[in-house]
This record gives structure tokens, sequence and C-alpha cells, in this order.
């Protein structure tokens, strides 16, 4: 499968064969638990405002397809890889069949960078991209969601594409769309909200009293800024947060509704002035209570893992730490690891709330999305530490373990063909 070759898909790999290493998997079983069932990459040629064409590139992988249609976000960004995006699908398995959904993971990108994209080319390439999709995509086939630099607008038109193509309006096709076109209500807080709940229910596990502890976030986005407000409610002061163009820090905590406007009016943090500038280094391995990556693959590395200052890992980000990370982090109990898995597992959680509510045309209140929300969480990470404890592994194999079991057993039970 020398396509999806790539750091962020080797990482994917590594984790998922410690995972069957501990459930002494069959090497006959591995191979297809492991690799993306299929793939799609498409050429995406528009008009530039300036009158120019230019040809974007864009990838989406379906990575299993055992127990429903498959499910996971669509990504902007420069470095957007078949490879990243096939790491991004597997990882999405996993979480699925970790919380219970019944789906499969997938993910999509494109190779751009949305930053420097007006809003008019943003929607031709997303309109040409989920043209091209078509045959590939549907609500009973695979359904997208946002994702690192796409949003609620993102999610818009490919509703609407997908919608006119189909000739009536099929809102289920996508989630984390608007609330006004059949979004579900605490969707766009969802991914943030989760990780606060879970750092309150590690900070009980662990015995720290969250009021008063301290939070880093790498990566002021939809995730980060949403964790940092809730945290922030359960009494944590958020002493710095990044961005791709720089941090702030203010060691008295940062007032968050002033952080909001200031990013509201310059579209970053840098430049915050109601505290100091620090880089993206120096947060990761500043002291703090609570680290919480929001941002990015493989932040966390062989060279910073044993520097970091935190009691508590929070992965918003989807794969923020290496396996190399990870061998470092296990010598280190005293810190204490809510895997990626788990802890973003919020934002398909709603999304698969969001589905079940377009296909029904029936929605719910927001208390009931956040209810719901929290109690697949709740048992989720339940199973993870005790699993973690009677097997005396580290959270993130518990976790993939778990999964990873879901996902082999289905396979075992339909047979050779999905
Ligand atoms: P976003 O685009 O809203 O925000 C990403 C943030 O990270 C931005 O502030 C960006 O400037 C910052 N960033 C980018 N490169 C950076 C770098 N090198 N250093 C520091 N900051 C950097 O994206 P998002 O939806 O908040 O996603 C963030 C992470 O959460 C991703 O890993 C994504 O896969 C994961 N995630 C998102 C969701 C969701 O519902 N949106 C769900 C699960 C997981």
């Amino acid at each position: 499968m020398e396509i999806y070759d790539h750091p962020t898909f080797r990482m994917a790999c590594r984790q998922f064969d410690l995972a069957a290493d501990h459930l002494e998997l069959a090497e006959s079983d591995r191979g297809r638990l492991k690799w993306p069932k299929r793939s799609l990459t498409v050429a995406l040629p528009i008009h530039r405002d300036d009158g120019s064409t230019e040809v974007f590139t864009g990838y989406r992988v379906q990575h299993h397809l055992t127990l429903g249609p498959t499910k996971g976000g669509l990504r902007y960004h420069p470095d957007v890889t078949l490879g990243e995006v096939a790491a991004l699908a597997m990882w999405m398995s996993w979480k699925c069949a970790l919380c219970g959904l019944p789906y499969g993971g997938a993910k999509g990108g494109v190779t751009c960078d949305p930053t420097q994209m007006s809003r008019t080319e943003l929607e031709r390439l997303t309109r040409r991209y989920t043209q091209e999709m078509i045959p590939f995509i549907g609500p009973q086939v695979d359904v997208m969601a946002p994702d690192l630099g796409t949003n609620e607008q993102v999610m818009a038109w490919m509703m609407d594409t997908y919608s006119v193509h189909a000739g009536h309006s099929v809102p289920s096709i996508v989630t984390g769309k608007p609330v006004g076109l059949g979004g579900s209500v605490g969707r766009r807080e969802a991914t943030g909200r989760g990780v606060g709940y879970l750092i309150n229910r590690a900070t009980d596990t662990i015995g720290l009293d969250i009021s008063g502890a301290t939070a880093a976030v790498q990566g002021y986005g939809n995730v980060g800024s949403v964790a940092a407000l809730s945290l922030a409610r359960y009494g944590v002061r958020i002493i710095a947060v990044s961005d791709a163009r720089g941090g702030v820090f203010n060691r008295n905590g940062l007032n968050l509704w002033e952080l909001d406007k200031h990013v509201a009016a310059h579209r970053t943090v840098a430049g915050f002035p109601e505290g100091e500038p620090i880089t993206n280094d120096e947060l990761l391995t500043m002291k703090c209570d609570i680290l919480v990556p929001a941002a990015l693959e493989r932040q966390i590395t062989e060279t910073n893992a044993g520097k970091l200052q935190c009691r508590i890992l929070a992965e918003a980000a989807n794969g923020p730490t290496t396996p190399e990370a990870d061998v470092i982090l296990e010598q280190r109990p005293e810190i204490f690891v809510i895997p990626d898995v788990i802890c973003n597992a919020g934002g398909v959680v709603v999304s698969y709330f969001e589905w079940v509510q377009d296909l029904q045309s029936f929605f719910w209140s927001e208390t009931e999305v956040t209810d719901k929300l929290f109690r697949i969480l709740e048992n989720a990470f339940g199973r993870i530490v005790a699993l973690s404890r009677k097997e005396k592994i580290s959270t993130r194999m518990a976790a993939l373990t778990l999964g990873i079991k879901r996902v082999y057993e289905a396979k075992r039970l339909r047979g050779l063909f999905p």
C-alpha cells in the first residue's frame, strides 16, 4: 500500500500494529482491518478571481464499510496528502467503533490554503469537489463534516451541490451544517465541549482540583476555542493559547471574551494586548495543569515529550502525539493522557445525532443533544480507564484496542466482503 506512504499514515499503522499485538490478532486478520477499503483522488480545476484557472487536488478515503456508512471530516490545508487523509480515516474508524456509532471511518481533504482564497473561490472549490465526489458519497454511503480549514458554510455549499444533483434537498449528506439547513444544535460546540467534559472527568480520576487549574491550548480554532471556554466554565484559568500565526501568554489567565473580540478583528490570537507573545514550541512545554493540543498531527514528539510539564494531556487534535513520544509518556505516569480517539469524539457523536435527526426529520433540543453526548463519552471514558487499569496498559492502547476489537468482531461475523 505504498500509495498511502506518509509519516502520519505510518504513525497510524504503528499504533494499529501495537494494538493488534496486544489483542493477539492473527496476521491474516490484520490487513483487512488496517488498509483503507476505498480511496478516490480528483483533480479540481477552478477559476480564480483574477481570471486564471488553477487545478487543486482532492481526496476521500473510506476506511471500512463493515458497520454502516463511512463518516469523517473534510480538511482544507496546504499539507493535505492521500496518506494523511488515510491515517485520519483509520482513526475515525476506531473512534466511531469505540463510541458505538454505526459507521466506518472516512476522511477527505483538498490541498489548498483556505486563508489565501476568497469566499467565492472557496465556494467554487467546494462545489467542484462535491461534484466530483457524487458517485462516491451518499447518506447511506459516506457522510462528510467540517475539519481543519472547513466550516458550516462549506458544509452548506456541499449540501446544496449534492441536493441540486439529486433534485431535492438531502440534508443528511453532510453534518456540521448550519442549523437553518437541518444542522443539529450543539454540533459546532460538540468537539470542544466533549474535550472539556473529558478533562473534568480526568481531573476526578487523578484527584486534581479543576477549579483554579491552569490550561494551555495549542490551536485556537473551532475545537480549541470552545474547549477553552468549556474549561473556563469549570473554573480553569486559560494561561496560553496559540494558532498558526503565534501565541499569547498571561499567567493570571486570559480574558476569553476580550480574546475572541481580538480574533474576530485580526483572525489570529497573535498580538493580543493583554498578554505576552509565546511560540507554539514554548506553549507545549510550559508549566500548566492541562495541555490541549488542538491543531495538527505530530506536535508531541520524542524531542519534547520528556519536557512536558502538564498533569493532563488532552488530545483535542487528531494524532498530536507520535508513537516515539508515547514510549516516553509511558515512563511518565504523572501525566494522564486522554487519547484523541475519545478526546475529540464529541464531534462525530453529535454528527451522528445530526444524521439521525435529518433522516427522521425530527429535531432535538440542545439539552437532549448535550445529555446524550455526555452519556456516550462517559461510557467510553469509563471503559478506557477500567481496561487501562485492569491490563496495565496506556489509555491510548486501551482506547484503540476497544475500537479495533469491535470492528474485528463485526468483520468476523460478516465474512470477507465488507
Ligand atoms: P480549525 O481550522 O477551526 O482550527 C485550527 C486551528 O489550529 C487554527 O487556529 C489554526 O490557526 C491553528 N493551527 C494551524 N496550524 C498550526 C500550527 N502549526 N501551530 C499552531 N496552531 C496551528 O480546525 P478545527 O476544526 O478546530 O480542528 C482542529 C483539530 O481538531 C484538527 O486536528 C481536527 O482534525 C481535530 N478535530 C476537529 C473536529 C471538529 O469537529 N471540527 C472533530 C474532531 C477532531
